[in-house]
């Protein structure tokens, strides 16, 4: 199969009532494991990279690595370029094959955002790719995209439907109170507030800050209509930790091919529990 948008994946999921998971990869030992891991699960699958991912390796090595993935893999797979603020960027990574992308301009005033997102969306559907943006401040840290966490405010229904019809935009983040990072405590997430927003719009809502949300709290969101559900922190720490205690347990291990292994067999299982949790393992059969 071809690396395909995400647009039809996330319609399907929203309305079947289950999320897609949208998981962030640093290197090609962990675009593998969330290939195998959606495999495994009969998922879709949505693969991620963030700016910074693309700056050091390279749009056109990322789509080339997801495409060699997509043509050899039997569920469907899109590939998303996660939270970008830079027009340039968004266009390399269309044309490097991307499938999917986020122009997040949440940071500046609304009009600011409706009209970068216009510009987005005015490109990505010459090529027939998905956009998401981003309402309101998603807490915490993602790259350098700093956000104070008690300063982040939250998406309103009212400003999201006027947003969505302006900018024709495919999918919409909607700030709802969680953040990105690992959580101090439990994440404080306005569930009243994602329901009237799948209210006032009719595209796929996407739940960011998805590491450590207690899995109660992820089905609840996912019930309300959060249709994809980002999770980037939690597996590049696990990835880390993996390759960690490889070289406690060995300081001489010196071959890449053998300490990566136990760090993409854990990716892979923790990649295989988020599909279970989000409700999209076993549905690839839906496309
Ligand atoms: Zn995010």
């Amino acid at each position: 199969m071809s690396l395909v948008s995400s647009t039809s994946l996330l319609q399907e999921a929203r309305a079947k009532h289950y999320a897609i998971g949208a998981f962030n990869v640093h290197t090609l030992e962990m675009l593998q494991a969330v290939v195998e891991a959606a495999e495994e699960a009969q998922s879709p699958l949505i693969i991620q990279s963030t700016v910074g991912t693309v700056k050091h390796l390279g749009a056109d090595y990322i789509a080339a690595a997801a495409r060699v993935a997509a043509d050899r893999a039997s569920v469907p797979i899109a590939l998303h370029l996660d939270h970008c603020n830079e027009f340039s960027v968004i266009i390399s990574c269309i044309r490097a094959g991307y499938t999917s992308v986020m122009i997040d301009a949440s940071h500046s005033p609304f009009e600011e955002n409706v009209a970068m997102t216009q510009k987005v969306v005015e490109a990505a559907n010459a090529v027939g790719i998905n956009v998401e943006a981003e309402l309101g401040k998603v807490g915490g840290v993602e790259d350098d995209i700093v956000v104070d966490e008690r300063d982040a405010l939250l998406a309103d229904p009212k400003e999201c439907a006027e947003f969505v019809e302006r900018t024709g935009v495919h999918t919409l983040a909607p700030a709802i109170g969680t953040a990105h990072g690992i959580y101090k405590g439990t994440p404080n997430i306005d569930f009243d507030r994602i329901g009237r927003i799948a209210e006032a719009v009719d595209v796929p809502l996407v739940l960011h800050g998805g590491s450590g949300i207690p899995e109660e709290q992820v089905k609840r969101a996912v019930s309300l209509g959060m249709a994809k559900m980002n999770v980037a922190t939690e597996l590049r720490i696990l990835f880390s930790d993996a390759i960690k205690h490889v070289f406690a347990e060995n300081p001489d291990e010196n071959d890449p091919r053998k300490y990566m292994v136990p760090a993409k067999k854990a990716l892979k299982a923790a990649v295989i529990e988020k599909m279970q949790l989000c409700g999209c393992a076993g549905r690839a059969g839906d496309f």
